[in-house]
């Protein structure tokens, strides 16, 4: 469960495609303390590994989240509000990367750059940042690897 972005890069009548990486929902997060509920540890979270019922840092329980507002949601169509960084114990995104993130802020300052996601939908810059604002977990181990 995930969804693909691409850089869209257009030349005169052409355009070719780079894979950004692939935000999936990766399950409880406690965005005050910036940590994973994942007993093992964030890299963990695509696993089936266990999760805490609570923060192991402050202690914050699982907050209930419609499907109109969760990570799961996100990826499933229901969830259309704009994305924005959390608070207390909610789920949350990863976003493994498919290039760097610096290759990527060179290719999106060029004018005829812009952002798309495998639904076809388009993102500027900024709205680009803010779904990266949902995604506190970030993986670089994809990074030149072909993977969708
Ligand atoms: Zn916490």
């Amino acid at each position: 469960m995930g969804c693909n972005f691409y850089a869209v890069i257009t030349s005169g009548d052409s355009e070719s495609e780079r894979h950004i990486g692939k935000r999936s929902a990766s399950g409880y997060y406690c965005w005050d303390c910036d940590i994973s509920l994942c007993a093992s540890g964030h890299d963990d979270v695509h696993g089936s590994a266990r999760f805490l019922d609570h923060c192991p840092v402050c202690g914050g329980g699982k907050e209930t989240e419609s499907i109109e507002s969760s990570a799961a949601g996100r990826e499933l169509g229901f969830n259309k509000l704009t994305a924005k960084r959390k608070s207390g114990v909610k789920g949350a995104s990863s976003f493994s990367w498919a290039m760097t993130p610096s290759h990527f802020d060179e290719l999106i300052c060029a004018p005829n750059v812009h952002v798309r996601d495998e639904y076809g939908r388009s993102f500027t810059r900024d709205q680009f940042s803010e779904i990266m604002s949902e995604c506190p977990i970030k993986f670089f181990r994809s990074i030149g690897v072909d993977f969708c």
